[in-house]
């Protein structure tokens, strides 16, 4: 017998926000996105291990880490609302 396992992650895009890029100097749209690493067995996704969030832009493609906190700050701002589940 033998266990397949291994780890995927996955890109969700939470939110798309417009401000000044620090990398290129143009104000244009910032895509936010939540990586999660989730843990498979057989190729299964069971579960999500480790989480982090990040801001690319969409001109030059400079991306800059982002905490949690910061993250649900910019879903509020632009009208959205972080998921309940994300903890
Ligand atoms: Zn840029």
């Amino acid at each position: 017998m033998f266990l397949l396992f291994g780890t995927r992650p996955a890109l969700t895009l939470l939110v798309v926000v417009t401000f000044l890029c620090d990398y290129c100097g143009q104000t244009v749209a910032q895509h936010v996105y939540k990586k999660t690493n989730k843990f498979t067995l057989f190729f299964v996704p069971l579960f999500s291990f480790s989480k982090s969030y990040f801001v690319e832009c969409s001109n030059c493609g400079g991306a800059t880490a982002l905490t949690e906190a910061q993250a649900h700050r910019s879903m509020r701002t632009a009208g959205g609302t972080p998921d309940p589940h994300d903890r």
